[in-house]
């Protein structure tokens, strides 16, 4: 017999029905309650706050077409949790686990009050192909290196298959003296106004489940054949764009592997384009295992490396203003989409890092402000990961040179002619070096910011005295 005590369905990153083992567990038990809480503690930038709007809204307009609605609370978490579990009477509040220090703290502080008022508590694996704990080396340490960690991942065997969306899951009418603390997502002023930046995000994006899966669909039908091949070109659409809806778990990384693994082991396009998913859960294993990679570099020799401070050179990054053609195409696609193809991200970060000498976390945090993607473990992972910093990280010594990789890359100079038009005009050979136009060159368009060579040479000095 169920409980008649509703269970709460506590919604964090998880964002949707499908293979969600914590909801599906809040139905096994009976009737449900389902929580998300807008806590300021957990500050999040500002396309991510555009992104939540529209991924709250969905969520629950998800829920009402099966009989429910997500109760929405604004501030700490810790509070909101207890309060409406004894509001409502809950005899279980139940969620699917998250990986960075802050959150797991609050987590098991709600756990531990919970379970001393007597409310069960369950936390559920949702978001990952496998629990950090569940992969380490033979001594049972955590993999320090990608490659032997994705060994290790494969010799496991596929992760579980997804769970199915609860069928008629049943909900409890929530009391009308609860509703005053319930708000709307547009009362959390999540969506931008004066200005409205969000223009190129709504006609880029649509949060939640349904959007998620035709994006995967079209995907595995189009696009996953020739992804090893063209996954590098920035012009070409050939990657998944999954990368904000595996961020808010419209979709899960079992959802994803499920649908791309059904073409068949050996397939050299899914088995590139699966460790690149394998990437994700790599990047928060890591996070799990060292809490302070947000903030701190993971190789401590790096604590003395002497970051330059220049408020000019980091806006003119900031804005897509270097003079060097696929940066400011790279940071003018994230401005306006709030999405940036990852060769272009690996590209903007090193010159950041290396031709201008600039910490790696300012960059990170402005990604952090202005990804719809933008993720508490992948996000410095990788800026990590391209600064030298981290633990499996490109050596510092590889600088990418901007207008080589944009030759490489963009061959045809197609990405740059879409996001910096006023040099659109320009014939191949001086698309990606447009300085060297001469009389053709560009009006209005910068010079270089930073000499490649000096950049490049300030950087490895840098790096040789540390
Ligand atoms: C400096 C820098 C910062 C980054 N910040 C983020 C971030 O905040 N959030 C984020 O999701 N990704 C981040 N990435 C990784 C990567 O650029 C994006 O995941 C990818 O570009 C998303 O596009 P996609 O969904 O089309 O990727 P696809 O090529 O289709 O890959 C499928 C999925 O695999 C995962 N993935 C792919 N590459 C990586 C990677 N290197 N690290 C972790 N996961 C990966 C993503 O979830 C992605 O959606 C960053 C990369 C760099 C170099």
């Amino acid at each position: 017999m169920p409980d008649t005590a509703p269970t709460i369905m506590w919604f964090r990153d998880d964002l949707r029905l499908g293979d969600n083992p914590a909801l599906c567990d809040a139905v096994s038990r009976g009737r449900v309650v389902c929580l998300y809480v807008h806590d300021p503690a957990f500050p999040l930038g500002g396309a991510e706050k555009w992104w939540l709007h529209g991924a709250l809204s969905a969520l629950d307009h998800d829920l009402r077409a099966q009989g429910g609605r997500l109760c929405i609370m604004a501030g700490d978490t810790h509070e909101s949790v207890l309060w409406l579990a004894a509001r409502t009477g809950a005899g279980a509040v139940v969620w699917n686990r998250r990986y960075g220090p802050r959150a797991r703290q609050v987590d098991t502080d709600v756990k531990a009050a919970l379970k001393a008022r007597g409310v069960d508590a369950h936390s559920h694996p949702g978001n990952m192909l496998h629990e950090p704990w569940q992969v380490r080396t033979k001594q049972g340490t955590p993999f320090r290196v990608f490659t032997p960690w994705w060994r290790a991942v494969q010799a496991k065997g596929p992760p579980l298959p997804p769970l199915p969306a609860p069928d008629q899951p049943a909900f409890a009418v929530v009391p009308p003296e609860i509703g005053d603390r319930l708000v709307r997502p547009a009362d959390l002023a999540l969506l931008p106004v004066r200005p409205d930046w969000a223009q190129g995000l709504r006609a880029q994006w649509q949060p939640g489940e349904a959007a998620a899966h035709a994006r995967l669909d079209a995907f595995v039908a189009e696009r996953v054949h020739g992804y090893a091949t063209q996954r590098e070109l920035p012009a070409q659409p050939a990657t998944s764009g999954l990368s904000p809806y595996l961020r808010f778990g419209h979709v899960s990384p079992r959802q994803v592997w499920h649908a791309v693994e059904t073409l068949g082991p050996g397939d050299q396009d899914s088995a590139c384009f699966l460790s690149e998913v394998g990437w994700r859960d790599f990047a928060h294993a890591t996070l799990f295992d060292f809490p302070g990679m947000g903030t701190g570099n993971l190789r401590p020799e790096y604590d003395n490396m002497p970051w330059r401070h220049d408020p000019v050179a980091l806006r003119a990054w900031q804005k897509g203003k270097t003079g060097y053609p696929i940066i400011d195409a790279g940071m003018r696609e994230l401005w306006h989409t709030g999405w940036m193809h990852n060769r272009v991200r690996m590209v903007v970060a090193s010159f950041l890092t290396k031709h201008l000498l600039l910490d790696w976390r300012v960059g990170e945090a402005w990604f952090a402000d202005t990804l719809v993607d933008a993720d508490a473990a992948s996000n410095p992972f990788n800026w990590q990961w391209v600064a030298g910093c981290g633990l499996d990280a490109a050596p510092y010594f590889r600088v990418f040179n901007p207008v080589a990789q944009g030759e490489k890359f963009d061959p045809a100079g197609d990405y740059v002619r879409k996001w910096v038009p006023e040099i659109a005009h320009l014939p191949n050979k001086y698309i990606h070096a447009p300085w060297k136009a001469g009389p053709s060159a560009p009006g209005g368009y910068p010079a270089p910011i930073v000499d490649l060579a000096g950049g490049r040479a300030r950087a490895l000095a840098a790096w040789k005295a540390l």
